[in-house]
């Protein structure tokens, strides 16, 4: 079946080609036109002032985006894990911030639901989920909420190395939570802050089997955002400092039960992929720019053609292997993403995010130089795909480096190997 309206970009992932299901090319095509119409005009703007684009926030409720993980039981549009990673690549192309600070939202409602579905949990734990998650669901299908994931301190704990050094401790109703997190993407922009931190009663030690996954709803007494936001990419996602001194959290704000979370990220890996499909559009977007412009078609640009040259010709010829190798591996581990993959799949999930962060920003800096000096005038797209597709190696717990490092761990020695 063929999703493509007029005047539109070609789908990344073409329905036909890569076997989509009817609904998913259908919800697919929405969201790449909604890119094109409503993020892709805005988004030279809210990076040049480093601003919030909380108005295609406001957009996408309507349109259900808000809501695409959530399951169609509670109002929500009910897509899958791959769904949301092929929708996160096509809002990606247009703006990279809105497609990273909409992934940020888009799992506060993915972890809890469809992820959170595959992990063990006793029945009152079970209940309990059910009946907060519904809750936070309904605030964003009903009144349009914004919820973001500032889990970064500083340390080692992003990478989950390290208990967070941002504490819950136990009161009557709730928790008081302290602490500071830094690039708090969507700060001062999202209705509710959903935070990891350390679950920790008096005299008990830090564990990182106690993080809490917990909503801290923006106005609550005792939170402020704080510094200046003014980076070299990802402008838009206002990642600015959120400092929480004794604010007090009620306990059906929790968006994990106790100690889920922890299981979550042990038994779900591929739940940290989802930073990588805002990448996967960017690195489409260099390689579509590049096309464009050397056909002498790229808006904004005179007519002039530089296709003829047999240097762009192999620029481009390679350009093109990389974005397929990059689509290739990315669509085959969303695709596989599940609870307790085998080693080999969660070797591929860091292969993927690799990949896709690397290859995003090479293909950025290789369509510059192959386009030249008038292609990265702020007057065009490209010289801000390629900021933006710098910060993708950056992002943890998933870090280039980190992804390399695991890989040759685990590539050479089994579970629990040691050398003498
Ligand atoms: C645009 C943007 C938006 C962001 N939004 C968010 C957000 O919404 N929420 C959020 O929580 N974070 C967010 N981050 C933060 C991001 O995940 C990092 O925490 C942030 O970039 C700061 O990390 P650092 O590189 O200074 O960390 P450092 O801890 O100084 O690490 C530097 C590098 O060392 C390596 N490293 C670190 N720890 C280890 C380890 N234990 N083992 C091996 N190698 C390690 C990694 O490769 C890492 O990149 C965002 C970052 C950017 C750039």
């Amino acid at each position: 079946m063929n999703h493509s309206l007029p005047d539109e970009d070609a789908p990344i992932f073409a329905p036909d080609a890569f076997r989509l299901g009817d609904e998913e090319g259908a919800l697919l095509a929405k969201v790449r036109l909604f890119g094109a119409r409503v993020l892709a005009p805005r988004a030279a703007q809210h990076d040049r002032d480093a601003t919030f684009p909380i108005g295609n926030f406001r957009d996408m409720h309507p349109e259900g985006l808000l809501g695409i993980c959530i399951a169609k039981q509670h109002g929500g549009l009910g897509a899958s894990y791959r769904t949301y990673c092929l929708a996160g690549a096509e809002l990606g192309r247009y703006c990279g911030a809105t497609a990273l600070s909409w992934n940020m939202h888009v799992c506060s409602t993915l972890w809890t639901g469809a992820l959170a579905d595959d992990l063990e949990m006793s029945a009152a734990d079970r209940a309990a989920h059910n009946a907060n998650r519904a809750m936070h669901y309904r605030r964003i299908v009903e009144q349009g909420a914004i919820y973001s994931q500032p889990f970064s301190e500083g340390g080692a704990a992003a990478a989950g190395a390290v208990a967070f050094g941002t504490e819950a401790r136990p009161v009557d109703g709730g928790f008081l939570v302290s602490g500071r997190k830094i690039f708090a993407s969507l700060s001062g922009a999202a209705d509710y802050y959903g935070i990891l931190c350390t679950e920790r009663a008096e005299g008990e030690q830090a564990s990182r089997r106690n993080t809490l996954y917990l909503a801290v709803p923006a106005n609550a007494p005792g939170v402020s955002v704080v510094g200046d936001w003014d980076p070299l990419g990802m402008r838009g996602t206002v990642s600015r400092t959120l400092l929480m001194q004794d604010v007090f959290v009620p306990e059906s704000e929790l968006l994990m039960p106790h100690g889920v979370y922890f299981r979550a990220a042990t038994s779900w890996p591929h739940m940290f992929l989802t930073l990588s499909p805002t990448y996967m559009g960017l690195a489409q977007a260099a390689y579509d720019f590049t096309v464009a412009y050397l056909r002498g078609e790229a808006p904004g640009t005179p007519p002039v053609k530089r296709r003829m040259f047999p240097t762009k010709q192999i620029a481009v010829a390679e350009m093109h292997v990389m974005l397929e190798q990059t689509k290739a591996l990315f669509f085959q581990v969303v695709s596989e993403a599940r609870a307790n993959p085998t080693r080999e799949q969660v070797l591929r999930a860091y292969a993927a995010q690799y990949t896709v962060m690397e290859n995003a920003n090479a293909l950025a800096a290789k369509a510059i130089r192959t386009c030249g000096g008038q292609s990265m005038l702020k007057s065009l797209p490209l010289e801000r795909i390629y900021r933006d597709s710098r910060c993708g190696s950056l992002m943890l717990p998933w870090t280039a480096e980190i992804c390399l490092d695991r890989l040759g761990r685990e590539a050479l020695y089994e579970p629990g190997e040691k050398d003498e």
